[in-house]
């Protein structure tokens, strides 16, 4: 993929807004989030695809998505958004989580 950062992430803002009705339809809430497309200080940008990070930790009280630019296939960033996403939803409460796989679940 060659477009520039800058690109990819309004791509990310706008697939965050077409996933919305999805996750409203099995009444999951998209939480107000910012998506960047970067690397997360703490993590391991070999085997780290994406990171959500708790509203507490941004300045904006909002969730804070991260996806890796490493990844080149747009099927595998939606992927990766969407697992985010439910993170976000539970504001990282419960990890991969009873909480966390019941929404997963119930988007399929
Ligand atoms: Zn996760």
């Amino acid at each position: 993929m060659s477009a520039s950062i800058l690109n990819r992430e309004s791509w990310l803002q706008e697939a965050v807004g077409i996933l919305e009705p999805i996750f409203s339809a099995v009444g999951y809430g998209i939480p107000p989030l910012k998506v960047s497309c970067g690397f997360a200080a703490s993590s391991s940008p070999r085997t780290t695809l994406g990171q959500c990070w708790p509203r507490e930790r941004s300045g904006d009280l909002v969730n804070e998505i991260f996806i890796s630019p490493k990844i080149d296939d747009p099927v595998e960033v939606l992927d990766t958004l969407v697992h985010e996403i439910c993170h976000a939803i539970d504001d990282c409460q419960s990890g991969h989580g009873v909480d966390f796989q019941g929404i997963a679940k119930s988007l399929g």
